[in-house]
């Protein structure tokens, strides 16, 4: 039903006083947010509508009243607050109407964070227990994923927090990290469903999450640090830039080289696309041509996986893999932009041994963190303030000189390419 006819009731200028279902309406009128329906993209305002009048929840009906509201007073009344489950002390993002005299159905709006499986590997089954909860409880919307990596529950009332996640625990969901404490992580499709994998991703996200659990539902630090892993350099998680600690898949031998599959791509495309695809544009000119034969120079390889990506049958990563760790990615926020800095050229990744030692690492990581940083510092600020220096040698890790040649870089470099 079009909202912006003439004659729909007033309730998104305010006015408490309408029942738009007497003029056989469940909306009321949203002229400004109407805007947002035109123009060649698809407009969150879209999916509200179809779904309050799909579920016909007066809450729903009543943000789109607050937003057209807040967009005529170019003010946000959202406020935050306390709400929790049992036994835990995050993984609820309160939302509080300011003015819930005004638009009393939408006086709470709080976002059930729930953790997504590794690789965000879901089967149907999962999916419809999920949906049909939330509809019961909650509003009904979903964002798959908000930028924590969590599945955002968006829209529930207080008093039916505990229930909904009682009932969500029963299914094998669990709530998503908030505050100060470990985030939830987030990996890549990993060697479920990806031949550059270098590593068990999906498995070694799946240990750290269950190992530092306590920390994601209780946080407890100076502030918030989240895990990513990547199975290759690819990094489609975007760990470096978006992670504090970024776990990247690697290889320390050199790219394994199908001759017969390099003459294939060769006799297809031409040896004038091979120089200026691929060779050329190895940023670090580790590759030639020697005797009409394509060569990698190991020692001057940076993984940056160009090659493998033109040329996917004929170059694949080497054999032997493991992972790096870089270290203080983040997004904005009190000192700008970083990538992460290398702390851990390679590390083999293949046992059960080599998790515990990988998580025996983090545990000392973030205890110097907690002992070094500053309150609401990410730990990639700590390390800048304090120096690199005093941050290996408090967690007892060897100088490498890949620490120093590869050191943070602005993210946005990437971005242009
Ligand atoms: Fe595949 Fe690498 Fe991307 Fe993971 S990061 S999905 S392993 S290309
Ligand atoms: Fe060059 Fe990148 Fe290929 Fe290494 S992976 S040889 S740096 S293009």
């Amino acid at each position: 039903m079009d909202s912006t006819k003439e004659g729909a009731s007033k309730a998104a200028c305010g006015c408490n006083g309408c029942a738009p279902e007497e003029n056989g309406r469940f909306l009321n009128a949203t002229p400004m947010l109407n805007e947002l329906e035109s123009g060649p993209w698809p407009s969150f305002v879209s999916g509200f509508k179809e779904m309050a009048e799909r579920t016909k929840k007066p809450m729903l009906r009543g943000v789109l009243d607050q937003l057209e509201y807040s967009y005529k007073t170019r003010m946000g009344y959202w406020k935050g607050g306390l709400v929790t489950v049992e036994g835990y002390g995050a993984g609820i993002i309160t939302r509080y109407s300011m003015i819930k005299d005004k638009f009393p159905e939408a006086a709470e709006f709080h976002t059930m964070r729930i953790q997504p499986p590794p690789g965000l590997h879901y089967n149907t089954a999962m999916l419809r227990e999920l949906c049909d909860i939330w509809e019961k409880y909650g509003s009904g919307i979903i964002t798959l994923h908000g930028q924590t990596g969590d599945i955002m529950l968006q829209g529930i009332e207080q008093d039916k927090v505990q229930e909904c996640f009682d009932e969500l625990n029963q299914k094998g969901w669990d709530l998503g990290g908030a505050g100060a404490g470990m985030r939830t992580g987030v990996s890549c499709i990993g060697p479920g469903r990806c031949e550059n994998a270098c590593y068990d991703n999906l498995k070694l996200h799946f240990k750290a999450l269950k190992h530092f659990s306590g920390q994601v539902h209780r946080p407890e630090w100076n502030y918030k640090i989240k895990f990513k892993f990547s199975g290759c350099p690819n990094d489609c998680t975007n760990a470096i830039m978006r992670s504090d600690l970024a776990v990247i898949g690697t290889w320390k031998d050199a790219i394994q080289i199908d001759r017969d599959e390099v003459r294939a791509w060769i006799d297809e495309r031409g040896i004038d696309t091979l120089v200026n695809q691929v060779i050329s544009n190895c940023p670090t000119g580790a590759i030639s041509l020697k005797d009409g034969e394509m060569e990698i120079e190991s020692r001057d390889c940076v993984r940056c996986m160009h090659c493998l990506n033109v040329m996917p049958k004929a170059l694949s990563k080497g054999e032997e893999r493991g992972i790096s760790l870089l270290m203080g990615g983040k997004n904005t926020l009190k000192v700008g932009v970083n990538m992460g800095s290398l702390i851990v050229p390679y590390m083999k990744m293949e046992t059960d041994e080599d998790i515990e030692e990988f998580l025996e690492l983090i545990e000392e990581i973030i205890d110097w963190w907690d002992d070094n940083g500053l309150d609401h510092e990410r730990i990639g600020e700590t390390i800048e303030r304090v120096g690199l220096k005093q941050f290996i040698e408090g967690v007892g890790l060897e100088a490498d000189i890949n620490m120093v040649s590869r050191p943070r870089d602005n993210p946005y470099f990437k971005a242009k390419y």
